[in-house]
């Protein structure tokens, strides 16, 4: 299996440093709002390359980060008049329902930031005292010229960044000794979290939380790090200088990344309502068309968000429900057992485009080749399937469909879907039950929503409701 590692800018093939195990970290998300559906991209991507490594027989320990504590949450949390971790909690426990969803298999390990800190104050310490860090007045920073790999991910070289550089230091920063220089502890502003250390009460920087959090459930060396494309420089750069300057190894062999997300052709954006969470698209939409959607192009390459691409993901995703229930339906009634080999029924059914499926996913985790296999292996059994087929090529067709869908997390089954007057007529049902103080009635209905995946809300406005 090949792999593109940005670290050497070419495909490699990926070799893990124990046979048959590949240790995997991927940034997870800053938790201050509902994600959106840029963030959905790494995980969608990542955790189809972790199944696929899967079906390939390694043991994958996956690990996963929440940032919850960061400039974000705090300003949010004084805008709510709340602590912090209550923004922090309520929006992890929103993605988990988000990654739900997408099908996102839950990481291995997803350690938080704020339970992390000793293990921070540590490694800063260690850069201490190697000479790669020094204090200034509370402030921790990283003495990047001492790193002699420094730039070489992102491939920017500390001199020509300079020139750039020259007014940067910004207020509370006067005693950089260098503009590259970067925070690995602040000590806190009133009203911030904040955790003793030697140098300040105070936090953490961002890029010390995930060498730390690597290290501490993947060990100093691990196979593959991942995020999107934005966080090669600074965030994966500097990781790479304070693991490898306090642990003197190699902190990943293999360096994954995904291009951007955009929206109707430019780059998402709050202010200008170029925006989508992730909950914004599961009120018109089942998540698994997200993810189908998100599939449809090769992580590296840009992808743009469009109702018409949306449409067309979700019409794919019809086929091959489609063609699964076809197959249901012939196991059930199918009076042949057996192979008909007189009919020219063969046993390795669909083999060739299961090669081509491996084929595509063994070149740097190509979904689009992989999902046009799938077409493929669709389109044979809507002409190869009759009425006369056997039960034994139904189910060997299936066996090679589910095969390719559970390794790109596709989920086969047909969710009944309720159409949204029947969806309005039993909330008005529950509603009359309510005035009527049947509540028992009023909760059975509820959670009679619930299972057809119906989540109601209640507001000021009134009973608000979506699709899980
Ligand atoms: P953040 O919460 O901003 O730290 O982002 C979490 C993850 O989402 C990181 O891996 C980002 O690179 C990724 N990400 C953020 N925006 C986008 C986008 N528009 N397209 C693809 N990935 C994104
Ligand atoms: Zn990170």
């Amino acid at each position: 299996m090949r792999i593109y590692n940005t670290l050497n800018a070419r495909k490699e093939e990926l070799r893990p440093l124990e046979p048959g195990k590949v240790k995997m970290y991927v940034c997870g998300p800053t938790v201050y709002n509902l994600i959106h559906i840029g963030n959905a991209r790494p995980m969608i991507v990542f955790d189809t390359f972790r199944r696929y490594l899967e079906y390939k027989g390694y043991e994958v320990t996956y690990v996963s980060n929440f940032t919850d504590v960061d400039d974000k949450i705090i300003n949010k949390a004084i805008e709510e008049g709340v602590d912090s971790s209550v923004i922090s909690e309520r929006y992890i426990a929103e993605c988990l329902k988000d990654m739900e969803g997408m099908n996102v298999k839950p990481a291995t390990y997803a350690p938080r930031a704020t339970e992390e800190i000793d293990g921070m104050i540590d490694m800063i310490q260690t850069l201490i005292d190697k000479g790669y860090a020094y204090e200034a007045d509370g402030t921790v920073y990283f003495r990047t010229r001492m790193f002699q790999g420094y730039g070489k991910l992102s491939k920017k070289n500390l001199d020509d960044m300079q020139s750039g550089h020259r007014d940067i230091k910004v207020t509370g920063e006067e005693h950089k000794e260098d503009p590259s220089d970067f925070v690995l502890w602040k000590p806190k502003k009133e009203g911030e979290p904040s955790w003793p250390s030697p140098w300040s009460d105070g936090r953490p920087g961002w890029h010390i939380e995930c060498s730390v959090m690597s290290k501490k459930y993947l060990g100093t060396t691990i196979d593959i790090h991942a995020g999107g494309e934005d966080l090669v420089f600074p965030h994966h750069e500097n990781e790479i200088a304070q693991s490898e300057a306090a642990n003197g190894e190699t902190f990943a062999k293999y360096w994954m990344h995904n291009a951007f997300l955009n929206i109707n052709g430019s780059k998402m954006s709050k202010s200008a309502g170029n925006f989508f969470t992730v909950r914004d698209i599961a009120e018109k939409y089942d998540l698994q068309v997200l993810r189908f959607f998100m599939l449809s192009a090769h992580y590296r390459s840009p992808l743009n968000f469009s109702d018409e691409l949306m449409e067309s993901a979700k019409n794919g995703l019809e086929r091959i429900k489609n063609a699964a229930e076809k197959l249901d339906y012939m196991e059930q009634n199918a009076e042949n057992r057996s192979f008909d080999f007189d009919e020219g029924e063969d046993r390795e059914f669909g083999a060739e485009y299961l090669k081509k499926f491996e084929e595509a996913m063994d070149d740097d985790c190509n979904t689009a080749d992989a999902i046009a296999a799938v077409f493929e292996l669709v389109r044979s059994i809507n002409v190869t399937m009759t009425d006369s087929s056997s039960t034994a090529l139904a189910e060997r067709a299936e066996e090679v469909l589910k095969t390719m869908c559970g390794v790109l997390g596709i989920d086969l089954e047909r969710k009944e879907e309720a159409l949204d007057f029947e969806i309005e007529q039993m909330i008005a049902e529950r509603q009359e039950a309510r005035k009527e103080k049947d509540f028992a009635r009023a909760d059975k209905l509820r959670d009679k929503l619930l299972a057809m995946g119906i989540v109601l809300e209640d507001t000021r406005e009134g009973v608000k409701w979506h699709r899980k």
